[in-house]
């Protein structure tokens, strides 16, 4: 193998840079050319390819987002798209593709390597939503940003005796709404793994302020059946909460910014796992971290279900939060 390319695909996240800075530099460590593929799919239909030196991923280490840019695509989706994809690859003599996306960027991949063009996958996705491996790249910075917002809020909260539903991005995986509302000291939290009704989650309200609280705060993930607004409208309509009730819906606030350190060794980490795999001449595999170590597991396999959240996790938010 002599030349390979890299691409980010999906939505952004943090870390998405440090994972394409390990991928060239471990390429180059190896004698290869490598290039990126600017705005996922998009790009690679378009052609839109550029050798990576050293210097080109020096100082994006610590940038959120992506560099190499990402987009949505729809013609991939199609076989006419996929083939064309590969023949853009030929065309530019690529003989390995690493992509570093969610669960549609590495259906994309999939699709690739049943062509017969050697692909590797990182999982990259503040939702943490695939399966197979213990964190995807982006969902720690996630957390910590939305740890840093919730903690904010509760100073105001208590400050005005407030109550604050925080409504999180994470679409239907309530995996960020959990561990933030057990780190963040919320008082109740709603998922749709574990849906709380409206009607509980007043009751939690009105039981916070009647054990004498001087805040209290819900935290409720997008992805439940129920709007955040139409919550808070219900609530003023009982108008027996106690508390002055507002929302914060957090949004794309949670997606950028700079990677933590656990992001950035973890991208790293994957990044040299990826470019080493491939030249190893496997394919159609994902990197995962497994405990300590980064292994692989088929990409197929990975996007099989989505990643459920440890049972654990709910008996500790209930208890914790009385
Ligand atoms: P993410 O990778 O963050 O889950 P998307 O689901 O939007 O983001 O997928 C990113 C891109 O991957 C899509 O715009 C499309 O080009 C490609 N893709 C998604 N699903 C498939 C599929 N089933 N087959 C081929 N390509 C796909």
């Amino acid at each position: 193998m002599k030349r390979i390319a890299v691409m980010t695909s999906g939505g952004d996240c943090p870390g998405m840079n440090a994972a394409v800075r390990a991928v060239v530099r471990t390429g180059l460590d190896h004698g290869l050319e490598v290039f990126g593929i600017r705005q996922g799919y998009q790009g690679l239909l378009n052609g839109d390819f550029h050798r990576l030196t050293s210097f080109e991923v020096s100082g994006i280490l610590q940038r959120g987002g992506t560099i190499l840019q990402t987009a949505r695509n729809l013609e991939f989706k199609t076989p006419a798209g996929q083939s064309k994809g590969l023949r853009r690859l030929n065309e530019h003599g690529i003989e390995g593709l690493i992509i570093v996306g969610g669960d549609g960027s590495l259906r994309g991949g999939t699709a690739l390597h049943k062509l017969g063009f050697p692909v590797m996958g990182i999982p990259a996705s503040i939702d943490n939503d695939l399966y197979g491996t213990d964190m995807s790249i982006g969902v720690d910075t996630a957390l910590n940003t939305i740890l840093d917002s919730l903690d904010r809020i509760r100073d105001t909260a208590s400050s005005h005796t407030r109550a604050f539903i925080i409504e999180t991005m994470g679409r239907n995986c309530g995996y960020l709404a959990m561990i933030a509302s057990i780190v963040g000291g919320a008082e109740i939290v709603s998922v749709p793994e574990r849906e709380v009704s409206m009607e509980a989650i007043h009751d939690s309200l009105v039981d916070a302020y009647v054990r004498g609280k001087s805040h209290a705060v819900a935290v409720i993930a997008e992805g439940v059946s129920y709007k955040t607004t139409d919550l808070v409208e219900y609530l003023s309509q009982k108008g027996d909460v106690g508390f002055e009730v507002r929302l914060s819906i957090l949004g794309h606030i949670q997606r950028g910014g700079s990677p933590s350190a656990f992001d950035r060794l973890l991208a790293t980490r994957m990044g040299v796992k990826a470019l080493q795999s491939l030249l190893d001449g496997q394919s159609g595999m994902m990197v995962c971290m497994s405990g300590r170590e980064m292994d692989l597991i088929p990409i197929e396999k990975a996007i099989s279900q989505v990643r459920p959240i440890n049972p654990n996790y709910f008996d500790l938010a209930r208890i914790l939060s009385r």
